[in-house]
């Protein structure tokens, strides 16, 4: 293989080339990205961005030397590679292998890393000015600066991980939040009911009003288009200084329609991470693998390894075997979650007590542990990933 290009130039897209490198690829290597920044951390964007001055300063700078930056000048110059940042893939033409970019530019690659993420679901209709969603570093900058502008009246559209973590740290700032949920509970897709029900009471304790099971209307806004409200599909009507959207995403495969890829809730690939055309791989937020799509950054960061040595062995001869793991900070509490949870799966606090909002719970199926949970438990969850993520583990209480 003499040239490899990444489409995605951010977390997913930066491990690839790490990969390709560390495996021994010393051909051609190209980064498309649609971001004018250097790959960066997105996690801190929901949270101490927000509300930390230490990264106030957050562009991810060319020389990747801001806070947020997730490589640095030493690095970029050792992949040896060519960035085309600020550069968006418009089309992909499988058949001669050619990824059409909106600068007008062809490029015509032996092999493909498919790594651009995912973007945020909007609400239907515009979007006033003070309205936000939250996926990338322009998207924080600008919520920051809004927010800097004084005590604000924030509503926060669904409480999912984004709604949660946002409503955290607004409130860490000193403004009045209110948060909308469509679904009884926030949560109970990744956790199940009981502990949905006890991560919800995180935002009670902070003095933030949960309104679940209503979704929203519209946005109203002044005659200046500035938002002043949030109307709830029940008729309440929330005033409103800011609103942020996090209502999920939506895999980034727009841009892959008529490829002759199978995309279905983004680009379908099997266990090895190869989608159905030679050459091909696809990691991170946009992957599909084996059926499965993970939103998380540690898996964007796993799966890098093993596409990467299936596209350069042309065929899957490895594949993502990583058990599932994510964390969020809400409220100064540590979440972290591991495992393969299915419905039905009973937990149990094994550790702590959710009155002081610190435990560690099993889930528990059959006699054995599928998955784990801990707040603000950060060693025994650990010991307890670790456990799972052995081939044959059989652990019980
Ligand atoms: P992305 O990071 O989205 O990168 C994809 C890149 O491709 C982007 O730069 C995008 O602009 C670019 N792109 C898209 N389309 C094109 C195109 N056509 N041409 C060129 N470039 C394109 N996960 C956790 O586990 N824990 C957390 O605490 C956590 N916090 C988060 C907080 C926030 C605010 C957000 C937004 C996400 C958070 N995540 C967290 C999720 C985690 O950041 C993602 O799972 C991870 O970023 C996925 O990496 P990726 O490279 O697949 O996608
Ligand atoms: P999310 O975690 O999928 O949560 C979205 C929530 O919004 C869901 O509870 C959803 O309910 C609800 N919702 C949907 N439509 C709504 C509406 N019209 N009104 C009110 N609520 C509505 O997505 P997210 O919070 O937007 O996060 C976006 C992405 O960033 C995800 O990929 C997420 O994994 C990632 N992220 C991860 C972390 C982390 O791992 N710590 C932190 C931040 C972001 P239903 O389920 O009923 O649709």
């Amino acid at each position: 293989m003499k040239s490899v290009t990444v489409i995605g130039a951010c977390l997913a897209g930066l491990y690839a080339a790490r990969a390709l490198r560390a495996q021994g690829y010393d051909g051609r290597l190209t980064l498309v990205g649609d971001e004018p920044h250097l790959p960066y951390d997105r996690p801190p964007l929901s949270k101490e961005f927000l509300t930390d001055p230490a990264t106030a300063d957050g562009s991810a700078d060319p020389a990747g030397e801001a806070p947020l930056a997730l490589t640095d000048a030493e690095e970029i110059a050792g992949l040896d590679a060519e960035w085309l940042l600020g550069t968006r893939a418009t089309r992909l033409d499988t058949r001669h292998r050619a990824v059409h970019l909106d600068t007008g530019r062809v490029l015509t690659t032996d092999g493909i890393v498919l790594a651009t993420g995912a973007a945020p679901r909007r609400l239907p209709g515009p979007a006033p000015a003070g309205s936000y969603t939250l996926r990338t570093l322009d998207d924080a900058g600008a919520l920051r600066a809004d927010l800097a502008r004084g005590p604000a009246r924030v509503v926060v559209i669904g409480g999912g991980f984004i709604g949660a973590e946002v409503a955290a740290s607004c409130t860490a700032l000193g403004h009045q939040v209110t948060v909308v949920e469509a679904a009884p509970l926030p949560l109970v897709p990744q956790l199940g009911e009981k502990m949905a029900e006890l991560c919800a009471r995180l935002h009670g304790d902070h003095g933030v009003a949960l309104l679940t099971g209503t979704g929203v209307r519209e946005l109203r806004a002044d005659g200046d288009g500035r938002v002043t409200a949030v109307e709830l599909t029940d008729g309440r009507l929330l005033t409103a200084d800011i609103v942020v959207t996090g209502i999920g995403v939506r895999p980034a495969t727009d841009w892959l329609a008529g490829s002759g890829l199978p995309l279905a809730d983004g680009v379908r690939c099997d266990a090895g991470c190869a989608t159905p055309i030679p050459a091909i791989v696809a990691v991170g937020d946009v992957a599909q693998v084996a059926g499965a799509r993970a939103e998380h950054w540690t898996s964007a960061t796993e799966q890098a390894a093993t596409a990467v040595h299936n596209l350069l062995a042309g065929r899957t001869v490895r594949t993502h075997r990583a058990l599932p793991y994510f964390w969020s900070d809400q409220y100064g509490v540590r979440i972290q979650f591991a495992g393969h949870r299915a419905p039905g799966d009973v937990p149990r606090i094994v550790e702590g007590s959710p009155d002081d909002r610190s435990f560690l719970a099993r889930y528990e199926r059959d006699g054995r542990t599928s998955a784990v949970l801990a707040l603000n438990r950060p060693r025994p969850f650990m010991r307890l990933r670790r456990e799972l993520a052995r081939p044959s583990h059989a652990t019980t209480g």
